[in-house]
């Protein structure tokens, strides 16, 4: 049966409770299809005190999106019969404090448009109503913007923006696939956080300001920090190729 979407605005409420009295607990933490995006990584990474290039080889796939050309780092589920996500637990999520944006954002969805003429973003709510989880019932009443605050969806949500913007470029100035050794940069800029900051690659090129090598080769930089700054520098990147001829 298909899931019921219910548009929300933010003042309106829902009900939902997900926790280990709810005899569904852990059911949907498995047959995924679970994308990560570069902020889910870094939190994930952290958590797991793994460098990023660990973390991606054992725990994620990576494949590229039929519709940007972009890479795309999805979690690695099991390939036992139950398909469970490699950070299920009996006692619940071992990753809670890091998990992605979707699974704290659950059961809602997050969707942004972007206006035209000013160029802003704004965003929209939906509760996703799926016959088998049974959180619905009798569960605590939440506004959206409750549930923003409760799950700490809005770090996520401003560094995930950020990428959209970057697949929003990807679109205009190269529709389709890119070379293997463009995916490659892009994909080791936006996850593999660790080999950005060792790469001298990243510093040659006219992509990177003397600001940037200076955030990137200072010890004390933060992945975040580090982060944003790969951000940057495959905006510049994308922006180095030749627009789309009309
Ligand atoms: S990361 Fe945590 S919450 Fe998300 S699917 Fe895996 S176990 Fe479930
Ligand atoms: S199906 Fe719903 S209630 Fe059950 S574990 Fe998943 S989110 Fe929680």
């Amino acid at each position: 049966m298909q899931p019921a979407v219910v548009p929300l605005e933010c003042h309106q409420t829902f009900r939902f409770t997900c926790a280990p009295h709810v005899t569904c607990f852990n059911a949907c933490c498995r047959n995924l299809n679970q994308a990560l995006t570069p902020y889910d990584v870094l939190c994930l990474k952290q958590v797991l005190k793994m460098s990023s290039g660990d973390f991606l080889d054992r725990y994620t796939v990576e494949s590229t999106g039929p519709g940007s050309g972009l890479p795309v780092v999805s979690l690695r589920f099991s390939d036992a019969d139950d398909l469970a996500c490699p950070f299920v637990t009996d006692a619940g999520c071992r990753v809670y404090a890091a998990r992605p944006a979707s699974c704290r954002t659950y059961p809602l969805a997050r969707g942004v448009s972007r206006d035209r003429e000013t160029g802003r973003l704004s965003e929209h709510w939906a509760l996703i109503r799926e016959p088998h989880c049974l959180g619905f019932k009798n569960g605590h009443r939440h506004t959206v913007n409750e549930w923003i605050d409760d799950q700490k969806i809005a770090a996520h949500n401003r560094m995930n923006d950020r990428m959209l913007e970057l697949i929003g470029l990807k679109n205009q100035r190269r529709p389709g696939p890119l070379m293997p050794s463009e995916t490659k940069r892009i994909y080791t800029a936006l996850y593999d956080l660790d080999a950005f900051r060792n790469d001298p690659f990243y510093r040659n090129r006219n992509l990177s300001t003397s600001a940037d090598n200076r955030t990137i080769d200072r010890s004390g930089t933060g992945d975040l920090d580090l982060l944003l700054v790969a951000m940057d520098w495959v905006r510049k990147y994308l922006l180095s190729f030749l627009p789309e001829q009309a």
